[in-house]
């Protein structure tokens, strides 16, 4: 070091690269025998870590030690193969190659102009997956629709909410407005809603049907009433597979509705939309040609890692025009010329990774039938489950079981389906989840991991299997009848 000025070099690069691939690779090889979940207190792992910065370079080796000995124990292993909590975050070999090469070369995509390939990759990414899925072509941006990668689904909900408060502001107020979404719509719809600036009562809560999907007719007279009652409604949120059960609101009823009402309908497929590029799931998106906006994950179930959410919209300027300024430091002739897209003006930020790589390694890597064949498999482990909890006296389903999610809760009730996923979990060799439905505790049990096979999904039956008590306790068999 002594006099040289340079911090940067590329010396080490190669090998500390090397070792950093390695790694990864090694971690990935050992996900069949981590224990899933930590087993840690809060503070435990900062407590092992310095307090202070250091002054003075480290070697890149002591830095991977101490992911093994620090980081790791502190980890819920997202990747683990008896990972069926929530709903998967999958990634895979090209997804993570994708990320690599981002990092390498750390564009910023913010305009079309401060890198051109950055946008067009991204756009011609989105329009490819317009036909994969099967989506309406008023997303395409030939039709003055378009699609753009978000940082998460929450993300999309709020820039669609943005959009559409702008457009309903032309003629109303904005304490004047009204949303709609169901109790089982995600989070970030009441999020959103805040951060756009909407109270806490502006946000319509729709009832649900006996499916937990939205029952059209009642959004139907609460419209009519808020109309009546002065208000001006303004969005719907519909849900193509909700996050606590994997409900389906009725697109084609609730687009109607949109349209007479001339509301704004975003349709959240977060997790459900993947499902599309199988031609024979097409049913998750029946209705969709009614949105104005539409996003999915494909962090979720197409092997992308987080962060990756694939959001549309008709009619691309209601977009832009909500969340476009311009100072003058971002004046250039391309955008001024209006031949370009400047993805700025279609999220919340003004700087943006170059996602897309990613997603176009694993697009490439595996093609659209690799991907068929991926999430075909998991709905195959998912019957197999479906099969054996049915056929089980002591299981029952909480929720219709769709896609590769089960909502089920043991028959005895909310205390010992409680104890039963505390149970479970407490092996660390699988992770599931939990949720509510109509009162009842319910366990969720999503199959989408990257490398879940058929024997983890074995074990996790032969888990429950052992610990779930019998259907009838000693007591209520005894228990005097008639
Ligand atoms: C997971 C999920 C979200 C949130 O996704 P993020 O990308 O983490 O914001 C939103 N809606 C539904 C239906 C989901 O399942």
């Amino acid at each position: 070091m002594g006099d040289d000025p340079r911090v940067v070099t590329s010396s080490g690069f190669r090998s500390d690269g090397a070792s950093a691939l390695e790694w990864v690779a090694d971690y990935l090889e050992g996900l069949d025998q981590v224990a899933v979940s930590p087993s840690v207190a809060p503070g435990d792992i900062a407590a092992r870590l310095p307090a202070h910065a250091p002054e003075e370079p480290e070697p890149f080796d002591t830095i991977l030690a101490d992911l093994d000995r620090i980081v790791v124990p502190g980890l819920t292993h997202w990747q683990a193969p008896g990972f069926f909590a929530y709903f998967p975050a999958s990634s895979s070999p090209p997804s993570v190659l994708g990320e690599l090469v981002s990092a390498g070369l750390a564009v910023n995509g913010m305009l079309w102009s401060t890198s051109p390939a950055c946008t067009e990759l991204e756009m011609v990414v989105l329009e490819w997956l317009v036909e994969l899925l099967g989506l309406p072509d008023q997303f395409r941006f030939a039709n003055g629709g378009g699609g753009v990668i978000e940082d998460s689904a929450s993300s999309a909900t709020l820039c669609a909410l943005v959009a559409a408060r702008e457009r309903a502001l032309r003629g109303a107020t904005l304490d004047r407005l009204t949303l709609y979404g169901t109790s089982e719509a995600h989070s970030s719809l009441p999020k959103g809603a805040k951060i756009a600036g909407f109270a806490h009562d502006q946000l319509r809560r729709v009832p649900v049907l006996d499916d937990f999907s939205m029952d059209p007719s009642a959004l139907s007279r609460m419209v009519a009433d808020d109309r009546a009652a002065g208000f001006v409604p303004c969005f719907v949120l519909a849900t193509s597979g909700t996050t606590s059960s994997m409900a389906f609101d009725p697109l084609e009823q609730v687009g109607a509705i949109c349209r007479e009402e001339g509301m704004w309908l975003h349709v959240d497929a977060a997790m459900a939309g993947s499902a599309a590029i199988c031609p024979e799931l097409r049913a998750v998106h029946q209705g969709v040609e009614l949105a104005d906006s539409y996003a999915f994950n494909p962090h979720k179930w197409l092997l992308t890692n987080f962060d990756c959410t694939c959001f549309y919209v008709r009619d691309r300027n209601a977009l832009t025009d909500a969340l476009s300024v311009t100072p003058e430091y971002l004046r250039n002739a391309a955008t001024a010329s209006g031949s370009v897209v400047d993805y700025r003006d279609w999220q919340v930020p003004l700087g943006r990774r170059f996602r897309a790589l990613k997603l176009w390694f694993v697009l490439r890597t595996y093609g659209a039938e690799g991907l068929r064949r991926h999430l075909r498999h998991h709905l195959s482990l998912t019957e197999k489950l479906r099969e054996r909890l049915e056929a089980d006296g002591r299981f029952s389903f909480c929720a219709p079981p769709a896609l590769d999610l089960l909502c089920f809760a043991h028959v005895t009730g909310n205390a010992a389906t409680e104890r039963l996923l505390r149970d479970v979990n407490d092996t660390r060799r699988v992770l599931l989840s939990h949720t509510v439905l109509a009162g009842r505790y319910t366990i969720r049990c999503a199959v989408g991991g990257a490398w879940t096979e058929e024997r983890h999904v074995d074990e996790l039956w032969e888990l429950l299997d052992r610990l779930a008590p019998p259907a009838a306790t000693a007591v209520a068999q005894v228990a005097p009848v008639g």
